[in-house]
């Protein structure tokens, strides 16, 4: 079994990608042009924003929209202490000072009831992640954004088509970036990233960042961060499939849930209320992780660890020398959490195994009552 099949995606729409990647080949069409002034307009109009600019992938749009926001020396900017390591890095890279923030011990995001015992006389923005496709609790966090003035950045990598009390994720903030990775609910076949807002000026400043500050006009120094036409034309004609496979990882989930409903030692992923989890990924917590992992994979059932430490223990943020105290919830997390394999194609049968050996597992071990990871 694999983590994550790629090749039935592939299968599935083989002859309209094929047919695709030959027309950009025929017209040369590989840098720049329709095919990515298309996927700039159908992206946009999916999520119903005004303004969307295609770059090379998801870390590049989070630099862009971090440098549009005009960060200068000694900005801070709040983050969640739980995330892929781009979320952050792109914070220091922009010229801002990383502030770590704990997570909710339920939905894995950005917690806020942690955010203002942050917020000092620096501190100009928050970047939160709808982490494993969980809509981070927008509703709180742009209260509390406007009340001190700070803009909010979301980085969407793992959320395409979440929603948010009825609406989509990376609508709410700023600016919202994605991620098209191969893996990712929409993915490319290379690296892709997009950045979304419906202010006109940061759409315009971003772009001008992107592409060398403007072409022969320079008005700034920028960088290169573009989206490739080939991978544009892949993704315009899989993004007509988006909706139903967010639909299909939703039904895998709920599939999951009841499977392993009363499993001891073992929580599965609990989505807030009033808000449509795109599931990126599906992530339990466990106890004893390291022999389920162990066990799983003697039986040939592959997991991840989305991720074995929380972003501020790495070698990378000892300067800022943080305890586990300091972030208990994230650190917590980082110990139980693991990753089954769910992607849209999954096999019924597939599922209903990792389930089972999973079940069993762990009533073997920790007996039938006594559930919870707590
Ligand atoms: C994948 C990911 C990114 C970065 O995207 P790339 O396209 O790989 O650069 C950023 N943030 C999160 C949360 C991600 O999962």
């Amino acid at each position: 079994m694999q983590f994550i099949d790629l090749h039935r995606q592939y299968l599935s729409l083989k002859d309209q990608l094929d047919s695709t990647i030959g027309s950009v080949i025929s017209n040369s069409a590989f840098i720049g042009g329709k095919h990515v002034q298309e996927f700039e307009h159908n992206f946009s109009s999916l999520l119903g924003v005004k303004h969307c600019i295609s770059c090379g992938n998801g870390t590049d749009a989070l630099y862009l929209a971090l440098r549009t926001m005009g960060i200068q020396q000694d900005d801070e900017v709040i983050t969640t202490a739980h995330s892929w390591i781009s979320t952050s890095e792109t914070i220091t890279q922009a010229g801002g000072k990383v502030v770590f923030c704990d997570t909710e011990a339920d939905y894995f995001c950005l917690d806020p009831n942690s955010i203002e015992k942050h917020i000092t006389e620096n501190t100009k923005g928050i970047v939160v992640v709808h982490l494993y496709g969980q809509p981070a609790d927008m509703k709180r966090i742009m209260e509390i954004a406007n009340r001190h003035n700070l803009w909010v950045i979301e980085d969407c990598a793992q959320a395409h088509l979440a929603e948010y009390e009825g609406q989509y994720v990376g609508t709410f903030g700023d600016i919202a970036t994605f991620s098209f990775y191969p893996g990712k609910n929409l993915g490319a076949m290379g690296d892709a990233g997009c950045l979304v807002t419906n202010r006109g000026e940061y759409a315009d400043y971003a772009r001008l960042l992107a592409r060398h500050g403007g072409k022969n006009a320079h008005k700034i120094e920028g960088i290169n961060s573009r989206m490739d036409g080939l991978q544009a034309a892949i993704l315009n004609v899989k993004l007509t499939h988006l909706g139903e496979w967010t639909k299909l990882r939703r039904q895998h989930a709920m599939h999951y849930d009841t499977l392993l409903s009363d499993t001891p030692h073992l929580t599965c992923p609990s989505v807030r209320r009033g808000c449509q989890h795109a599931y990126h990924l599906y992530v339990v917590r466990v106890t004893d992780r390291k022999r389920l992992k162990k066990h799983l994979s003697d039986h040939d059932i592959p997991t991840l660890i989305n991720y074995p430490k929380a972003l501020p223990f790495y070698p990378a943020y000892a300067r800022l020398g943080h305890r586990p105290e300091d972030f208990p919830i994230a650190h917590g997390h980082a110990k139980q959490i693991l990753s089954l394999p769910l992607y849209p194609e999954l096999p019924t049968e597939d599922l209903v195994r990792v389930a089972e050996t999973t079940a069993d597992f762990q009533r073997t071990n920790f007996g039938r009552q006594n559930s919870g990871a707590a």
